[in-house]
């Protein structure tokens, strides 16, 4: 992803966040157009002059171009509605088209609905920027997280699997059936022993 410009009130890795956590948003439920991460272009600029197509407004928002893969969004955003604006042109370029006449009223839609999950998505991002820096700074050469020069590769088991709470509500059912199976299996074996 290459990100030009600056924008006159977000920080960089608010935009970077968002942008992120919406893609995720949309790759997760498979989007009909995946976006291209790496070639993504963003850019920041003055779209105080464009013509709204859709209502005739002048002075917009954002833009997605599919062709480009690229999206522009106005530097005079806030937070708030740079997150709108920025869900919606990623919705643009994951989605594309939802049939005739319906382009920006499902995009919009679908932005208001999406915008307080993808929030959630977001917002650790850019709580824990530096956080996460730091741990992956420590992966360099000389730095912390490393086994030390000559010494033979192993698995690092200090703090390892810590339990942090992750659920998987949609597994239940198949860990009910192994626990049944595993139940009669052992009924079966005490059976034959009697
Ligand atoms: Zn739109």
């Amino acid at each position: 992803m290459e990100i030009k410009g600056k924008a006159l009130s977000c920080d960089l890795r608010f935009i970077r966040a968002w942008i992120h956590a919406s893609i995720c948003m949309m790759h997760y439920h498979n989007c009909p157009f995946p976006i291209d991460i790496t070639t993504l272009k963003i850019e920041i600029k003055d779209l105080t002059t464009r013509v709204n197509k859709v209502n005739g407004e002048t002075g917009l928002g954002g833009t997605a171009n599919w062709a480009k893969n690229r999206i522009e969004l106005s530097y005079k955003l806030e937070p708030e509605s740079m997150a709108n604006v920025i869900l919606h042109e990623v919705i643009h370029l994951g989605f594309r088209d939802f049939g005739h006449g319906t382009l920006e009223f499902t995009t919009r839609t679908l932005e208001t609905k999406l915008k307080p999950l993808v929030q959630k998505l977001a917002q650790p991002l850019i709580n824990n920027t530096q956080k996460a820096a730091a741990y992956i700074a420590h992966t360099k050469p000389g730095m912390a997280y490393r086994n030390g020069e000559g010494k033979d590769d192993f698995y690092n088991e200090k703090g390892a699997w810590e339990r942090v709470g992750a659920k998987d509500k949609y597994g239940a059912k198949k860990r009910r059936l192994i626990l049944k199976n595993k139940i009669l299996e052992i009924k079966k074996e005490q059976n034959e022993q009697i």
